[in-house]
């Protein structure tokens, strides 16, 4: 697939769904890809890009960044604290706040930095015990918690369980972002995003289906 036939698939869920045109930011999850192919996504215009991890942010991005104007990066994957000062120098956006231990960090690390980042509360809709995120029934407080400390959160993001329907973990995103007055959703990958948009994503997270298969997986 390529990078066009993404924001054309895009833009007929957006169209489907009766949602604006442009509603849906197209995050290309450039993780594990070689630079050659991250460099032709850049080429053709796109700026909106996600990695896993902070290590591998920081090898290649300064150096995309000083050659491509308007570079959007967003981290996706789990943040340890001690990699969290790097995280918000290096990224406009992060997915993966699941913990009040993360949350006290950043609130912290922003009072220093003098800024923080756009914040998306990750939530492990399928209460898997090997994922990253806050369970759903702690939720609302965890979200309130965030939001007493000054952060900046956006919306709400999931990794749905990969054996189960994802639409049910879409809807159930939505609902809890409904009931916090939040309207960011990061959900949706290369195999059901366009699920996603039809449930109220506004942040899609795409990267195997853009960049081709990835050489081994993080
Ligand atoms: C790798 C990754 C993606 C992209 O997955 P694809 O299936 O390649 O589209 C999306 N979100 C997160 C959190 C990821 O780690």
């Amino acid at each position: 697939m390529s990078l066009e036939e993404i924001q054309n698939r895009i833009a007929q869920a957006e169209a489907k769904a009766e949602r604006a045109a442009g509603s849906v930011t197209l995050i290309a999850v450039s993780k594990v890809q070689p630079n050659e192919r991250v460099e032709a996504v850049l080429e053709q215009g796109h700026r909106v890009f996600g990695e896993n991890r902070v290590q591998e942010a920081a090898g290649k991005w300064p150096d995309f960044k000083a050659r491509f104007e308007g570079v959007d990066l967003h981290l996706i994957g789990p943040l340890q604290t001690n990699k969290a000062r790097q995280a918000m120098e290096l990224c406009d956006t992060i997915h993966s706040v699941d913990r009040p231990k993360l949350a006290n960090t950043l609130a912290r690390l922003a009072q220093e930095l003098g800024g923080c980042p756009d914040l998306f509360v990750q939530v492990n809709t399928g209460e898997e015990e090997q994922k990253a995120g806050i369970l759903p029934a702690d939720a609302d407080a965890f979200i309130a918690q965030c939001r007493a400390l000054d952060l900046p959160i956006k919306g709400l993001m999931c990794i749905p369980p990969v054996e189960e329907e994802a639409s049910l973990h879409f809807s159930l995103l939505a609902k809890i972002a409904e009931r916090n007055d939040l309207t960011g959703l990061s959900m949706g990958m290369s195999s059901d995003f366009e699920k996603a948009i039809a449930l109220g994503a506004t942040h899609v997270r795409v990267g195997s289906a853009i960049f081709g298969a990835r050489a081994y997986e993080l």
